[in-house]
């Protein structure tokens, strides 16, 4: 079996070092992180990488994306690399976003006002929602 990347770096230089509590165990030689398969699982991993690079798209800082996300924003910037994810140019709309969770996403979308005049999109983050809003930059 393949080791996996390390969830911190996404470095492949991964060794395994011993098993508890009958999960593998791996240790990252690049950043010293101690991880066991079971809490990274594949899915969870590509989950969180298609995430940071939607929001990476959507004009969100790499540092945002840490806070949001819980994922290093090295880990970040080296998945933009490898999967050469390029931003489009954008200067007529700019992204805002919030987080919401289940009850006040019910309540945006309640009011029809909200929905006007902008470009939007709902990703799923954890437990709560995010929304991200385009609006046309007024000159
Ligand atoms: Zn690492």
């Amino acid at each position: 079996m393949k080791n996996p990347n390390c969830p911190r770096c996404d470095s492949q230089n991964v060794s395994k070092s011993g098993i508890i509590k009958d999960k593998q165990r791996y240790k990252c030689k690049d950043c010293n992180y101690n991880f066991t398969v079971d809490k990274l699982g594949k899915g969870i991993s590509a989950y969180y990488v298609i995430k940071a690079l939607q929001l990476y798209i959507e004009g969100v800082s790499f540092r945002e994306i840490e806070r949001l996300l819980g994922v290093s924003h090295v880990s970040v910037m080296n998945w933009v690399k490898k999967y050469q994810i390029k931003m489009p140019k954008n200067t007529e709309y700019h992204p805002t976003y919030k987080i919401l969770n289940h009850k006040e996403l019910a309540e945006f979308y309640a009011n029809r006002e909200n929905l006007k005049g902008a470009g939007m999109i709902v990703t799923e983050l954890g437990d709560k929602f995010m929304l991200i809003k385009w609006e046309r930059l007024k000159h």
